[in-house]
């Protein structure tokens, strides 16, 4: 089977040149595992640090080793008790066609009740992160005006519409282009969006938000970060998720200038990870499916078709060529 694996470190934006795409041999799975053939499998933002060579919370990817990440797939071959060929399981091991997986790492997963790369979005990792990011780490509750940053990629989308069902006061997104801010205003309910890309985020966020906020889920740093500072009520809460306006960044980038303001508004700003909240993938997903069924939440995904696009979709997700989950299906 076919395998990506990372053959350079990227200095800046990744090139293509950085990845090449290997045949490697598919074996009967060793004793506890099973073999899996991957239908989709995730490329996330978060995997553009794990191509640098720095200690972080997820080791580095190795060169010329396969990259992994979140993917699903059926059981072809099966040698670890409870698991058959035809299951269909979520794992590790992403970025290749076929994968060894021990079978403690393999969660069985139903196609009947989501399509199975809903998985790796609405009711997977993002789906996880959203939730405990916005009602437990934030500290959400009903009345809150909250505003999401990225908003209609796979965390982003689901932060504001579950705030949404939760009673938000009101609503704000910001995204990167026209299309994707009528989709959250018109689609998601979002109460007032807008393209950081046409003006000052500071203005647009002060003229969508003039009572201001007291939420911001933070997955793009930078300006967008200073700008909610600047429009924080008091006692306002910020779940810092990601920041992604600098994960290719070559020189350390600015800090928010009004970081000040934290003390006479008296802020808290709290970095998260979703793999401390696992304590709350039951409930998570009990709501989810219910918010699903009833029609209240609503997702998008992205689907590039075919392994040998897998890189380019890695790239496009850093450009905001997504709307939603990015997937890369397998066919
Ligand atoms: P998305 O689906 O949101 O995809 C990434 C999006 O980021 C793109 O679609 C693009 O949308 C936007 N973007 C890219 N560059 C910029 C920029 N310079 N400024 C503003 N927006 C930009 O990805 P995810 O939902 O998977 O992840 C969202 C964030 O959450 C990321 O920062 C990620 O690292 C973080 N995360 C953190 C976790 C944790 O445990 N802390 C877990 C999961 C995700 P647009 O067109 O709007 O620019």
């Amino acid at each position: 089977g076919r395998e990506w694996h990372l053959t350079a470190r990227p200095h800046g934006w990744p090139k293509a040149e950085d990845f090449a795409l290997r045949e490697a041999p598919v074996a009967a799975p060793a004793e506890g595992r099973v073999l899996v053939r991957n239908l989709h499998f995730s490329v996330d933002p978060y995997m553009r640090g794990r191509m640098n060579d720095v200690k972080s919370y997820t080791p580095p990817f190795k060169l010329d080793h396969p990259m992994d990440g979140g993917a699903v797939g059926e059981v072809v071959a099966s040698n670890a008790e409870g698991f058959q060929v035809g299951d269909h399981v979520l794992h590790g091991l992403g970025w290749r066609e076929y994968a060894s997986v021990p079978a403690q790492h393999a969660v069985k997963v139903d196609g009947s009740i989501a399509p199975l790369s809903a998985y790796l979005g609405v009711l997977g990792m993002p789906g996880l992160t959203a939730y405990a990011g916005l009602f437990d780490v934030a500290s959400f509750k009903e009345g809150d005006a909250v505003f999401v940053s990225g908003a209609a990629g796979a965390v982003g989308s689901q932060v504001g519409q579950m705030a949404k069902i939760k009673g938000a006061s009101r609503v704000i997104g910001s995204a990167g282009s026209d299309e994707k801010v009528k989709l959250l205003t018109e689609e998601y309910g979002f109460d007032a969006a807008f393209n950081y890309k046409n003006g000052p985020v500071a203005e647009q966020l002060r003229k969508a938000a003039p009572d201001g906020i007291d939420v911001y889920f933070d997955n793009v740093g930078g300006e967008h970060l200073e700008a909610a500072i600047s429009s924080f009520n008091l006692h306002g809460r910020a779940t810092i998720c990601g920041m992604i306006a600098q994960y290719n960044a070559t020189e350390p980038t600015p800090a928010p200038r009004n970081l000040a303001l934290v003390i006479g508004k008296r802020l808290r700003l709290q970095g998260m990870l979703v793999a401390d909240h696992q304590d709350l993938q039951q409930q998570f997903v009990q709501d989810v499916a219910g918010w699903l069924n009833s029609g209240e939440l609503k997702y998008r995904e992205t689907v590039v078709e075919g392994i040998e696009n897998g890189v380019d979709a890695f790239l496009g997700l850093l450009r905001g060529e997504n709307t939603g989950k990015m997937i890369v299906s397998l066919g």
